[in-house]
């Protein structure tokens, strides 16, 4: 269980720097020209091993779930001292946030809003800034009966982006990360936690509508589906779409994170969020030594999803 939960985390944060340099790439420009390895520089012109918003605000959750119990104004204040004060950045800047996750918590650290009121409820507010930074909450409460599990789910996903929409898409992701923790059978895993999904989801009048956006995934076609069939913009649904095709196209973490970032545009998040399922099934130890090394600060990195994975397998 430690294992798989580092692993996790892990290969998230590395699929996140991997994306990095090529952010907005166009898939047919990396088709001529491929990443085949950890790069510097390019879209943000940083150094090799850096990593972004998905990682940060990943960071940030670990940070706020080991101060004790879960306390989501804790979380909403965390991510706010990464934004407002670069808090666990790589280098003390933030180079890359979204607009509906800015809004959000300006609202708690100018408007005083509480982190359960903070979030963005338009339909324009269904970018990916919640999918990518919710597995630490996935493996945190992974423990707890569904319905109690996908409320959790959803108030974390709400300090920023609380669409219904968006609360869906981190549902049906953190499912899908609660059912291959406890069977490695992906195939098997996606079935229960699209079940799951479809039970609570349709028996509530104001989620009920959102389930049409997620046919592809919620009737099993996805991973059969032809790569020109996938998009990787922001939008919630594209990102959730290609993590999981990736991850069902691979056998282990290393091409699964490579091919999420050579699908191009939002390639980051993209490969933070196949990263973390990829993680969970093949472990960390495919992953090249120099690519786990180039992180920025790697140490620090190392330490918290140590004391988190720990901290998670010993609970009962
Ligand atoms: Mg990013």
């Amino acid at each position: 269980m430690h294992t798989k939960i580092a692993s996790s985390l892990h290969v998230a944060i590395i699929g996140d720097a991997l994306g990095v340099p090529v952010e907005s790439t166009p898939r047919h420009e990396l088709s001529l020209c491929s990443v085949k390895n950890m790069l510097g520089y390019g879209r943000y012109d940083h150094p090799q091993g850096t990593w972004s918003d998905d990682s940060s605000m990943i960071l940030c959750t670990l940070e706020s779930l080991l101060r004790g119990t879960y306390d989501i104004e804790d979380l909403g204040n965390t991510f706010c001292q990464w934004i407002f004060e670069g808090h666990w950045t790589p280098d003390g800047y933030v180079f890359d946030s979204g607009l509906t996750t800015f809004l959000a918590l300006d609202r708690i650290r100018n408007g005083g809003l509480s982190a359960r009121n903070s979030g963005g409820t338009s339909e324009e507010d269904n970018g990916n800034g919640s999918l990518m930074r919710i597995l630490p909450a996935a493996l945190y409460f992974h423990r707890l009966p569904t319905g109690e599990f996908i409320e959790r789910i959803h108030e974390v996903s709400a300090i920023t982006h609380s669409h219904p929409r968006s609360l869906v898409g981190c549902g049906i992701y953190s499912l899908l990360v609660k059912e291959l923790l406890a069977d490695g059978n992906k195939k098997e895993a996606l079935r229960r936690a699209t079940t799951e999904a479809l039970d609570f989801y349709s028996a509530r009048p104001e989620f009920k509508p959102e389930l049409s956006h997620y046919m592809r995934i919620l009737s099993l076609d996805l991973p059969q589906l032809p790569e020109s069939e996938i998009n990787t913009s922001g939008y919630i649904i594209d990102t959730l779409e290609a993590s999981i095709w990736c991850f069902f196209q691979h056998e282990s973490s290393y091409d699964t994170i490579l091919s999420a970032v050579n699908l191009g545009l939002d390639t980051d998040t993209t490969g933070a969020v196949a990263g973390g399922l990829a993680g969970l099934l093949y472990g960390i130890d495919d992953i090249p030594a120099d690519w786990r090394n180039s992180l920025a600060r790697k140490d620090e990195i190392e330490m918290l999803i140590d004391r988190f994975a720990k901290h998670v397998a010993s609970r009962q």
